[in-house]
């Protein structure tokens, strides 16, 4: 076979990009695999968003991710979104299909299969925390799951309320907002417990959410969507009185096994990534 030096390139446009530890789980799966695809961590203000798209697409890579502030706002410089990421409003993931760039969402299915692994969200009450583009992708595929109701508690009314109008409206789940004003109490008949706000994301690992600790129950079981540091004190207090405890990186690690398939066609070994950004994150040395 003659040698070949043009590695399939894709990568990630965010702003901050220093602390994302994608980049880490992306390249040692490459190299597990023996897959020529390099992942590249861009830093992108939303001023060069429109340029880093027609950028990416003029260089050939084969699609990105993209992470706060973008998941929105890249909506406008795509040629198409696929069904998830129409319904969820937000895109994490580009994929060059046929010369056209296509907007998937990831987020919402990686999380899913992360909770899936320890519970069934089928029938079950559910709480959320926060209602930006992740709170999105995340609620929207848990309705679809079969959750029987989701409450939705957010710090901006209209944020919250567009997302339980949009859970309402194109999903049989039953979703109602709460204003989160107080420190909220966590109704008794609760199931799952879910933090999808920036509540605890490197640097400010010392914030907590405003909750009633005395209303979480072990019976409950919580996830974080924070992956740096993914150790959160939601996770810890959580874990310290008996709860079934998900950290972000299990969300992390699942979305990006479902982006790697659409980019690469490769089913690709998770266990490899979720080492590599435990590695990443120093979570390892904790131990
Ligand atoms: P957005 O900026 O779209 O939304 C942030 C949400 O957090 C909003 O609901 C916001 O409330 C709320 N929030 C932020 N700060 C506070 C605060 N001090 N008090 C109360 N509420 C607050 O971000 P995303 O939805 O894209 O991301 C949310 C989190 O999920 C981030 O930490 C991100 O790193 C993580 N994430 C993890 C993934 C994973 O794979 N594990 C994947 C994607 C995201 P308000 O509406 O009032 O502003």
């Amino acid at each position: 076979m003659s040698p070949n030096f043009l590695s399939k390139i894709v990568g990630s446009f965010s702003i901050p990009a220093g602390e994302n530890p994608t980049v880490a789980m992306m390249e040692s799966v490459f190299l597990h695999h023996g897959l020529d695809w390099r992942y590249i961590n861009c830093e992108v203000s939303p001023e060069n968003l429109a340029d880093a798209v027609k950028g990416a697409k003029a260089m050939g890579w084969r699609g990105f991710n993209l992470s706060i502030p973008h998941k929105v706002s890249v909506i406008e410089y795509l040629d198409g979104l696929g069904e998830s990421a129409k319904v969820i409003g937000a895109v994490n993931t580009v994929v060059l299909r046929d010369n056209q760039l296509i907007g998937e969402n990831t987020d919402g299915k990686g999380f899913l299969k992360a909770l899936q692994e320890v519970i069934d969200p089928v029938g079950k009450s559910v709480v959320v925390f926060g209602a930006g583009g992740a709170a999105r992708a995340v609620t929207v595929e848990l309705a679809l799951a079969g959750a029987s109701s989701i409450e939705i508690v957010n710090r901006t009314r209209e944020r919250g309320q567009v997302l339980v109008d949009l859970l309402n409206d194109k999903t049989p789940t039953e979703a109602k907002l709460t204003l989160w004003d107080h420190t909220y109490a966590l109704p008794e008949h609760i199931e799952i417990v879910i933090n999808v706000t920036s509540i605890g994301l490197f640097p400010n690992v010392e914030e907590r959410l405003n909750i009633d600790l005395a209303t979480l129950k072990s019976s409950m079981v919580i996830a974080d969507a924070i992956t740096n540091h993914p150790r959160t004190h939601f996770i810890k207090d959580a874990e310290s009185i008996g709860c079934q405890a998900l950290d972000g990186l299990g969300m992390l690690v699942n979305q990006g096994v479902i982006a790697l398939k659409y980019w690469t066609g490769e089913n690709v070994d998770p266990f490899v990534m979720r080492e590599a950004v435990e590695d990443a994150v120093g979570l390892r040395s904790e131990r």
